[in-house]
């Protein structure tokens, strides 16, 4: 299979702008911690809780009760706080650098893909929820990087804590990918 350069440009909203909208920026300072991640609620609060899709082709290589996801980068502690409950990660590949590229949806209410399945740009991947430590229902949603080459440590399992360390770099979707297709 051709090797093909990850481009995070081309992700697109793992929500559509028509379910859903921006309840909390990346980077944005909550009880003095840096949120590592873009919340996106209901567009319509009284609505059905709208399905995930996959920001990009890749494999699904987390699905499991996420006690902690979301480290600072800088400071190599793991863990962001409070559980992400219902997570899954799907891995994309490299970038033109060699960095492995990650996006990673959590507070899920369910899931629609297994561990280890192949999915496309789009495809259903679970749906929108209020699992971990969350106040109501919406999706916290993460690009990771690794700073180098080495990939990112992932239980084997799928379940249990995950914890993405310092070699990992959370990105800004709202800066390089578009949240409203
Ligand atoms: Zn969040």
């Amino acid at each position: 299979m051709a090797q093909h350069v990850v481009d995070i440009a081309r992700f697109i909203s793992p929500v559509r702008a028509a379910d859903g909208r921006i309840t909390s920026p990346w980077g944005a300072i909550r009880s003095g911690r840096k949120h590592w991640g873009v919340d996106i609620g209901r567009r319509n609060a009284s609505g059905a809780s709208p399905s995930i899709r996959a920001a990009q082709a890749g494999t699904v290589v987390y699905r499991g009760v996420s006690g902690r996801l979301g480290t600072p980068p800088s400071n190599g502690a793991a863990g962001g706080g409070s559980g992400y409950g219902n997570v899954i990660v799907i891995y994309h590949g490299t970038d033109a650098l060699g960095r492995h590229i990650y996006s990673a949806y959590g507070h899920l209410a369910s899931f629609a893909v297994a561990l280890g399945a192949n999915v496309t740009q789009g495809q259903n991947i679970g749906v929108m929820g209020n699992t971990g430590g969350s106040y109501g229902i919406h999706l916290h949603y993460t690009i990771y990087r690794s700073s180098g080459t080495t990939k990112l440590p992932l239980p084997a399992s799928g379940t249990g804590s995950l914890g993405f360390y310092e070699s990992s770099v959370s990105i800004d979707p709202g800066l390089t990918a578009a949240l409203t297709p």
